[in-house]
């Protein structure tokens, strides 16, 4: 190689260094810059199964994969209710750590009965642990909103999301969507960095109809198009290209049917019972002291529903650990309905709260905006780990969950760690 040549490659080398350099430097200040600090927008649809976008026609979301990441599935802890997930999402924490281990339950170190249609209950602090991602935002700083999200009426540590509202099921759910892009419309130093929202469907639509309903269909293919109008709106907005936005929900939904209903009344007695949560298909039951072992071999002999006694219930579903947790937990078995009294009408349609190895139960994920991946499919991940996904896109120190970033990560562009 003669000198002349060598100098070219000397000084194409310098040109690198400082291109790469300047590059770095100005994603640092990118990232430093207020005008450039990223969003994260999360929108739960619930009961939207993992499989209805390869049931029914979804452009929008099928779009989303093609800009964004889709994960196979979304897995929810057990039980796979409403309540006990959303807030599981919220502090990627188990149910059995968060507290909200049902939809209502009897909670001994309170005595007091918590349920989602008492909105005393609903906003008692006490209720809850583990820190929702909204207080995490707030105490480091990051303006957040909730429109509806589980847990965000009640106090964490003194603090709420800066916006949020008491849950109504009746806000029509375009007044919902143009709510949360107003917010993404205030000006710079009122503007939430974190929006957490909620649609109840396609769950409602689910229960009623079944999962394999053209009623549940069509409500997909709506839920679909509010996708595609969010995803519009977002678009125009200003701030657009550093808005990332996940597209989730809190479980599936499973085809039952009434000839496939078990009452518990058939096979235990009220008197033996002290409290019993929970609803159709899975139940915790404290038994009267003198009952155990009578309530524990009765529940034994019920087909098609499995029990097990509280120290018994296998690790991989995370429900043992909280005093709100009873004696025994009794599970139907895939399709199958348990309803305590005969009182209580056999129904067919559709329910959740199975075990959470059944892929029924699984929900959706996708996600895009500049933190995420393009045209990328993952395997399935664990909801709790959405809580360490999200602090590592708004740069926040995440608390002690049970959820792990390793898990999500791979859906994130690698970050420049100048
Ligand atoms: P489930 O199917 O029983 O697990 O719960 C779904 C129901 O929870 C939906 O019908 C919603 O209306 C209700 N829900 C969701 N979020 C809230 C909330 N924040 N407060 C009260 N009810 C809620
Ligand atoms: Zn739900
Ligand atoms: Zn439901």
């Amino acid at each position: 190689m003669n000198i002349t040549m060598q100098k070219k490659i000397t000084v194409f080398g310098w040109l690198l260094l400082v291109l790469v350099c300047s590059f770095s430097c100005r994603q640092t200040e990118l990232s430093n810059d207020p005008n450039h600090k990223p969003y994260v927008v999360v929108l739960s649809m619930d009961g939207f199964r993992w499989d209805y976008p390869e049931k029914v026609k979804t452009p929008n979301l099928d779009h989303i994969e093609q800009i964004g990441v889709r994960a196979k599935a979304s897995i929810p802890c057990f039980p796979s209710k409403t309540f006990p997930n959303h807030y599981s999402i919220a502090t990627g924490l188990y149910p059995e750590n968060h507290g909200l281990v049902f939809n209502r339950f009897y909670a001994p170190d309170l005595d007091k009965f918590y349920s989602i249609s008492n909105r005393e209950s609903v906003s008692d602090s006490s209720f809850y642990f583990g820190e929702p991602i909204w207080v995490t935002a707030e105490k480091q700083g990051i303006k957040s909103a909730s429109y509806f999200w589980v847990g965000s009426e009640a106090l964490h540590d003194n603090v709420l999301p800066t916006y949020n509202y008491a849950y109504n099921g009746s806000v029509p759910f375009e007044q919902r969507l143009n709510g949360v892009i107003e917010w993404l419309q205030l000006p710079e130093d009122d503007r939430p960095h974190l929006i957490m929202w909620y649609i109840q469907e396609p769950d409602g639509v689910g229960h009623y109809a079944g999962p394999n309903h053209p009623e549940t269909y069509q409500m997909i293919e709506y839920l679909d198009s509010l996708v595609g109008v969010f995803q519009h709106k977002i678009a125009e907005l200003d701030i657009s290209n550093q808005i990332n936005v996940i597209f989730t929900s809190d479980h599936g939904m499973s085809e039952i049917a009434k000839d496939r209903t078990i009452y518990l009344e058939n096979y235990i007695k009220k008197e033996w019972i002290e409290y019993i949560d929970g609803a159709n298909p899975v139940y915790s039951i404290e038994a009267k002291d003198e009952y155990y072992d009578t309530l524990y071999s009765s529940l034994s002999n019920i087909k098609n529903v499995h029990v097990w006694k509280k120290e018994n219930v296998p690790e991989r579903l995370h429900f043992s650990e909280s005093q709100r947790i009873k004696d025994f937990l009794v599970v139907a078995d895939s399709s199958w309905s348990v309803l305590v009294s005969s009182r209580k009408k056999a129904y067919s349609g559709g329910a959740h709260g199975y075990d959470n190895i059944n892929k029924d139960m699984h929900a959706i994920f996708y996600a895009y905006g500049p933190a995420f991946r393009k045209a990328y499919s993952h395997k399935a991940i664990n909801n709790i780990d959405l809580y360490p996904l999200i602090c590592e896109i708004l740069d926040l120190e995440p608390a002690k969950v049970d959820g792990k970033l390793e898990h999500t990560l791979p859906l994130l562009i690698k970050k420049n760690k100048n």
